[in-house]
C-alpha cells in the first residue's frame, strides 16, 4: 500500500484522487485542499484580495465567465456531464456543479480534507529509498499545530492561474484610473462609462474585452500578437504594447495616446510552489519548471509528480492522462528511464520546440496542437489501453472551436456542439 498526498482540490487533485482511490489495495490518497470547498478556480468569489480566514483569494473566475471550451470536450472522459444541456459553452456554476458531481460519482470525500494548507514537502531519503515529509496545518486558524505525515509519493496539482504575473510598466505608478490584473476582474458593471485599456491578448484579454464592452465608453484591447480576426464590437480596438504609463495617458508603441480611466493588465500567471522546500530540488526558471520528464515526473525523484502544469490544451482530458501516467510509474506497470535518459529526452523536446517551431524559451509547457500526440505518447507509455481522452472527434472538436473562437469571438460561444456516434 502506497500513501500519496495529493496538493489541491481543484480539477487535478480530483482526478488523481478518482484514478487513486481506483485500486484500494495499492493506493491510500489525502488529497489536502486549502479552501472550504473542492473545484479550485472553478470556486467563484465575489471578493478579491483575501477570503475571511485571511488568504489570497485562489480563483480568477469572474461573475458572467462561460467556458471558452465545448463541454462536449472539456470534461473528464468517465463523466459524462449533464448540466448545461441547452448550451455548449457553460456557465461557471455548471463546471463547479460538475466537479461537485464527479466527488460524489467516485466516492472521494473520504480521501479530501478541507481547509488544510500544505506548508511544506521534504524529501527524505534512506537506504537509498524516498519518501515525503509533508507539513499541514488548519487553513482557519494559522496558530495552529501543524500535522506532519510520511508519504510514499506526492502529487502537485495546486493550479496554475492564481499568482498573478505583474509586467514592468514605466510610469504605471503614476497612473491615475484604476489598474487590476484580470485576476481580480469580476463585474463589466464597474467599469460602466469608461474608457478601459486591456493588456495582453490571450484568452483572458479577448474574453474579458468582450465581457466589457457592454458597459464600458471605450475598450482598447493592447498586445503584440497578431490582430485578433473577426468582427469586433463597435467600442472597441485592438491596439500595439503599452510603452509607459502618464497619469491618466496610456501610450502605445506605435506612438498613440489614450487617456483612460482604468487598466485591466491581462497577462498572465507565475507558477508557484511556496511548500516546495530546497531539497525537492525544483526550479521555476520564468515559465519553465524543472526537472520534469514529460511536463510531468521529477527526474530526480521520480515519486515527486506535477499535474496540469502544460497550457493551451484541453485541461481535464489531458490531466486524465497524466494522472494515469504518474499512476503507472507508482505501481511499476511502466518502468521509467535512467534520469540521465529522462532529462535528455526533455532538453530534446524542449530544442527542438524553440529551435525548429521557434516556440519562446519561456513557452516550455505550452502544447497546443501537440496536446493530442502527447495524450496518446502518455497513455501509451503508461500501458493504459482506454483511449478515452484521445478520440479524434475531441481534436475536430477543439480546432473547430479554436477556428470560430479566431473568426467570431463574438459570438462563438452560441455554437451548440452535439457528440454522435461515438
Ligand atoms: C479565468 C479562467 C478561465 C478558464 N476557463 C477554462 C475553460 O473554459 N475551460 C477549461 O477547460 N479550462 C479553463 N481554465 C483552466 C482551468 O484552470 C482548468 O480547467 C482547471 O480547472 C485547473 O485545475 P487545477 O486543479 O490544475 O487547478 P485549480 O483549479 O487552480 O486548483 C488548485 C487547488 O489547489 C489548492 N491549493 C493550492 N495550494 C495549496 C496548498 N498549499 N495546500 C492545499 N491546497 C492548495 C487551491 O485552493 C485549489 O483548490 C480557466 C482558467 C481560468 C483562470
Amino acid at each position: 500500500m502506497m500513501k500519496v498526498a495529493v496538493i489541491g482540490g481543484g480539477a487535478a487533485g480530483l482526478c488523481a484522487a478518482r484514478y487513486l482511490s481506483a485500486k484500494p489495495s495499492l493506493f491510500q490518497a489525502t488529497v489536502y485542499e486549502q479552501s472550504d470547498q473542492v473545484g479550485g478556480t472553478w470556486v467563484y468569489r465575489d471578493d478579491v484580495g483575501t477570503d475571511k480566514y485571511g488568504q489570497p483569494i485562489h480563483s480568477s473566475m469572474y461573475s458572467r465567465l462561460r467556458t471558452n471550451l465545448p463541454k462536449e470536450v472539456m470534461l473528464f472522459p468517465d463523466l459524462p456531464i449533464v448540466e448545461g444541456d441547452k448550451t455548449s459553452f457553460i456557465k461557471h456554476s455548471e463546471v463547479l456543479q460538475y466537479l461537485n458531481r464527479y466527488v460524489t460519482t467516485f466516492d472521494l470525500h473520504k480521501c479530501i480534507q478541507l481547509l488544510t494548507r500544505v506548508e511544506s514537502v521534504k524529501p527524505v531519503t534512506k537506504s537509498g529509498k524516498t519518501t515525503w515529509e509533508v507539513t499541514a496545518r488548519s487553513a482557519v486558524d494559522p496558530d495552529s499545530s501543524p500535522s506532519v505525515n510520511q508519504f510514499d509519493a506526492v502529487m502537485v496539482c495546486n493550479g496554475q492561474y492564481a499568482v498573478p504575473n505583474w509586467p514592468i510598466i514605466p510610469g504605471l505608478e503614476t497612473f491615475t484610473g484604476k489598474v487590476i490584473h484580470s485576476h481580480d476582474y469580476r463585474h463589466p458593471e464597474h467599469f460602466q462609462g469608461q474608457t478601459v485599456v486591456l493588456l495582453g491578448a490571450g484568452n483572458s484579454g479577448v474574453d474579458i474585452s468582450l465581457d466589457l464592452h457592454v458597459h464600458a465608453k471605450r475598450v482598447y484591447l493592447s498586445h503584440l500578437h497578431p490582430p485578433v480576426q473577426g468582427v469586433l464590437p463597435g467600442n472597441m480596438q485592438q491596439v500595439s504594447g503599452i510603452k509607459a504609463v502618464r497619469g491618466s495617458s496610456v501610450d502605445f508603441s506605435d506612438g498613440r495616446s489614450v487617456e483612460a480611466d482604468a487598466l485591466i493588465l491581462c497577462t498572465g500567471y507565475l507558477y508557484n510552489f511556496p511548500f516546495l522546500t530546497p531539497e525537492c530540488e525544483v526550479t521555476v526558471d520564468r515559465k519553465r519548471v524543472s526537472p520534469l520528464y514529460k511536463h510531468v515526473i521529477h527526474t530526480k525523484f521520480p515519486s515527486l509528480s506535477f499535474v496540469g502544469l502544460v497550457w493551451r490544451v484541453c485541461p481535464f482530458l489531458l490531466m486524465s492522462c497524466q494522472v494515469r501516467f504518474v499512476i503507472s510509474a507508482l505501481e511499476e506497470r511502466m518502468t521509467l528511464p535512467s534520469k540521465e535518459e529522462m532529462d535528455a529526452d526533455t532538453q530534446k523536446d524542449y530544442d527542438y520546440r524553440c529551435k525548429v517551431l521557434k516556440m519562446p524559451h519561456h513557452y516550455a509547457h505550452k502544447l497546443g496542437d501537440m496536446q493530442w500526440e502527447y495524450c496518446k505518447e502518455l497513455l501509451r507509455l503508461a500501458n493504459v489501453d482506454e483511449d478515452d481522452a484521445t478520440k479524434p472527434i475531441f481534436e475536430e472538436l477543439y480546432v473547430d472551436c479554436a477556428h470560430w473562437r479566431n473568426e467570431d469571438p463574438l459570438n462563438y460561444k452560441n455554437r451548440r456542439y452535439e457528440l454522435t456516434g461515438i
